[in-house]
């Protein structure tokens, strides 16, 4: 199967993916598939999209050659794809303001959501109050303490944050509390997925949003440099912005790919969310992809600094292309990645997202090895911002930086 002519038309990439749902979603799930071909083939859609992407998310974002921390690394060339100066500081608007145009043409005039971190929760309040739709985010309870300001942020916008008490209180059970809703109200409701995830066709639709990164970073790179990359970064969560940057090169036989995972403590059970590093293959939440599971197949607990990475399945296209051979999928632990957050911070004066910050850490690690002629993009997901008060707990002390 050609990586690029992926999924089929029942949401495989090669034995990944699929549509693992109950049947009341079958006919909902095929019937967006077939609105979505529909908007792609529609030049009114593609201009309607692009005129908000640009006027009111922010596209294109530069490319940026990031000249000191090149210099002080003394390898590659270090260029920054810049989706942390998008509207609402990362990349999952490009995803939201997508699907809630893809929303208005099936006639749903509610949205729903699950959020961890608030990111994605944040992104869909901000598309839905633009819209003038309604919108309830699903976040789980004990999310909703620790990310006290994305709640009033949705809550600002219009959007009705519900609390979910099961389990964990977080992520996981936030998308199983969304989909029960939307199994009972898709008649008037679509739910907006926040990463490459879940049941077909969201993890193709969620790429083919997120493209517009990868399409204008090759056009950019070969406008600046006159040649491709050597090697695109990105962090990987469910794998939403590795994959709407990596997409467009995957043709580009040398045009090497690094995704990486949250390696936490280090990859011990329960204290990191590297699916590739000790997960399994199995079933998660609509989608066949490896995921971090027990022995009885029960999930297991996941840690990351970062929020946004610390989810238990990847998306099913990364499964494919990590078997495939075609991207390689590395971790950073939360030491790293912290490493990576103050290097970026201190060489260029730019505050990467946590999350971003575990790409960071591999650049860290590989740029200095690599032959001064060669070109790096690596993605820059989202802004540090909303980390700050995390960060303080690891890098301050009594205020002040630590050395
Ligand atoms: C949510 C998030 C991620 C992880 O999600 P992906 O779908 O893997 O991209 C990464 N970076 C930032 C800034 C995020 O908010």
């Amino acid at each position: 199967m050609n990586a690029t002519t992926t999924p089929d038309s029942t949401g495989h990439f090669g034995q990944f993916g699929g549509m693992f749902v109950p049947e009341t979603l079958m006919t909902p799930l095929q019937d967006l598939a077939a609105a979505y071909e529909q908007a792609k083939a529609d030049p009114e859609f593609k201009r309607e999209l692009d005129d908000l992407l640009k006027n009111y998310v922010g596209r294109p974002t530069p490319l940026y050659f990031a000249e000191r921390w090149t210099e002080k690394l003394g390898g590659a060339k270090i260029y920054l794809k810049r989706e942390d100066l998008l509207h609402t500081g990362a990349h999952k608007i490009n995803n939201a303001i997508g699907q809630i145009l893809l929303a208005k043409r099936l006639g749903k005039t509610r949205i729903i959501a699950e959020t961890g971190a608030g990111q994605h929760g944040v992104a869909t309040a901000t598309v839905c109050a633009r819209f003038g739709m309604e919108c309830v985010i699903y976040m789980g309870q004990v999310d909703m303490e620790r990310q006290a300001l994305n709640v009033a942020r949705m809550r600002l916008m219009g959007a009705e944050v519900r609390s979910v008490t099961a389990g964990q209180a977080t992520l996981k059970e936030a998308v199983s509390e969304a989909m029960r809703d939307w199994v009972a109200s898709v008649e008037n409701t679509h739910y907006i997925i926040g990463s490459a995830l879940g049941s077909h066709p969201f993890p193709m639709i969620v790429r083919d949003f997120h493209r517009v990164i990868g399409i204008e970073a090759r056009e950019q790179i070969l406008e600046r440099e006159g040649k491709l990359p050597n090697m695109l970064v990105a962090c990987v969560g469910g794998g939403s912005n590795a994959i709407g940057l990596f997409h467009p090169f995957l043709d580009d036989e040398n045009v090497r790919m690094v995704g990486v995972e949250a390696g936490g403590d280090g990859i011990i059970p329960e204290r990191h969310a590297a699916r590739f590093q000790g997960g399994k293959l199995g079933v998660l939440q609509g989608t066949k992809t490896w995921l971090l599971a027990n022995d009885d197949g029960q999930i297991e607990l996941t840690h990351s600094v970062s929020a946004g990475l610390d989810y238990a399945a990847i998306g099913p296209e990364h499964a494919f292309l990590q078997e495939a051979g075609r991207v390689e999928y590395t971790y950073a632990t939360d030491d790293e990645a912290l490493e990576g957050f103050k290097d970026l911070a201190t060489t260029e004066g730019i505050i990467p997202a946590l999350e971003t910050a575990h790409a960071m850490a591999y650049v860290l690690k590989i740029a200095g090895s690599l032959p001064k002629s060669d070109i790096i993009i690596v993605n820059v997901s989202g802004r540090g911002d909303k980390d700050m008060e995390q960060a303080m707990k690891y890098l301050f002390k009594d205020g002040n930086p630590l050395e």
